[in-house]
């Protein structure tokens, strides 16, 4: 067993390294203005592209990075330490497209890729969250394609996306179905901007369709198929979420840690204050297993888990290390005190960061759910055992 990285992992995480200290350089512009203006936007997008970062999920054939899912997580656990949620700048369209017809690829995710179009997920309504079975939002036939009828909120990158991966039910027979959807189609429109916790690069809108056509031809995967691909996105979504908190937790803690080996009260630096220690203690202990977890599921997820399994080991990765950087944060905001409150501290800004990574794609209750569902029906081993080679039916 080698738990060491190859010299292109090393490199990719260079690169990774290198991009996140250039759009570190916007923390502060988005946290004063509540985003960034466009040609902020147009440098970090230069920028990604330099440093090839850009649809890391998408194989190289169609202009993305082709990375697997552990390289994959190589980036994100670097990109994480980001406030703001500047991650979000580096653009990774949603799996899901990967569902495409080829002309869908044409017209969707090829230029998704390129970050000339962006996409954006609309599953959550006012009345189904945490369980997408109560969605009410309607794909009516009428003639060759359908009316999509409907309410959806939270959606994230709504406000910059040209076009929704809508989920609806096709009537009459209420078969759970995406769409892609153009967001200038009539019918679209945005219902509210809520202001969230966060500073978010982006928004987080509620949208009405009414009664918007669409051709047959803007089914993604097939009718039927819309709660089968959304849960692929949410594995993929947990283990990188799972990979962003330990880089939050990371940056937290080196802020945390620089500040108590210099800031001296009663007559010595804080670091030696026992209680101080132990925070920091604590800390590098939560990261470092936290870091492991993650690592090892993602490593596990290119192509030795069969589905399932690698659907309750995500809730697991997402579970424990958003929960962990809850932890962390809060102590680290601790160690700096006073400063560590102000706005213009980091760690302040990741401490209101993180706190929906117990919510989105899932709530840490949900998460729980999947688990021990997972026990309840196949047992703890396979849940605790590090998976071997490569089954047969792997899901990648
Ligand atoms: C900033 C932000 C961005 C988001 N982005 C998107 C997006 O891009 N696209 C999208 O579709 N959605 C998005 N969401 C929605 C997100 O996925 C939902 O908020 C989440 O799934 C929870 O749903 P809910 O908020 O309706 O809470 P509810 O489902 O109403 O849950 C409320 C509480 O009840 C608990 N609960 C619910 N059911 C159970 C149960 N069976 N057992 C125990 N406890 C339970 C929950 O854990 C929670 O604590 C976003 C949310 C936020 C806050």
């Amino acid at each position: 067993m080698d738990f060491s990285l190859e010299s292109s992992q090393l490199e990719l995480r260079d690169r990774a390294e290198a991009l996140t200290a250039e759009l570190m350089t916007l923390e502060d512009r988005c946290e004063a203005d509540r985003g960034l203006d466009t040609e902020s936007l147009a440098w970090a997008a230069e920028r990604i592209r330099h440093h090839r970062l850009n649809a890391i999920n998408m194989p190289a054939q169609w202009g993305g990075q082709g990375l697997s899912t552990f390289d994959q997580v190589i980036v994100q656990s670097v990109l994480g330490g980001l406030t703001n949620a500047l991650w979000d700048l580096v653009w990774r369209p949603a799996n899901a497209l990967r569902h495409c017809t080829d002309a869908q690829r044409e017209r969707f995710l090829l230029p998704a890729i390129l970050g000339e179009r962006r996409d954006c997920f609309a599953v959550t309504e006012p009345d189904a969250g945490s369980d997408p079975s109560r969605i009410t939002s309607t794909a009516t036939r009428v003639g060759g394609g359908y009316r999509i009828s409907g309410e959806k909120w939270f959606v994230t990158t709504g406000d910059v996306a040209d076009f929704l991966i809508v989920l609806a039910l096709v009537q009459p027979e209420g078969a759970p179905t995406l769409f892609l959807v153009d967001k200038d189609l009539p019918g679209v429109s945005i219902k509210r901007t809520p202001r969230y916790m966060h500073t978010f690069v982006f928004e987080h809108p509620e949208f009405i369709l009414e009664d918007v056509a669409i051709g047959a031809e803007c089914v993604l995967g097939a009718v039927g198929a819309g709660y089968d691909i959304t849960k692929e996105w949410f594995v993929e979504e947990r283990l990188m979420i799972g990979a962003r908190c330990v880089g939050a937790a990371r940056r937290a803690l080196s802020i945390a840690t620089d500040f108590a080996r210099t800031r001296v009260q009663f007559d010595r630096p804080i670091v030696e204050h026992q209680l101080v220690g132990a925070m920091l203690a604590d800390s590098a202990v939560d990261i470092a297993l936290m870091q492991a977890l993650v690592h090892q599921v993602a490593w596990e997820a290119t192509g030795r888990l069969d589905r399932k399994l690698l659907h309750a080991k995500a809730a697991m990765a997402k579970l424990s290390a958003s929960e962990m950087a809850g932890r962390v944060v809060d102590r680290c905001l601790q160690v700096l005190g006073g400063r560590g409150y102000m706005r213009d501290s980091a760690v302040e800004r990741l401490y209101r960061d993180i706190r929906v990574d117990r919510i989105w794609e899932g709530t840490s209750e949900i998460q729980r759910i999947i688990i021990a569902g997972e026990i309840a029906k196949r047992g703890l081993t396979s849940l605790l055992d590090i998976a071997g080679s490569a089954s047969p039916d792997a899901a990648r």
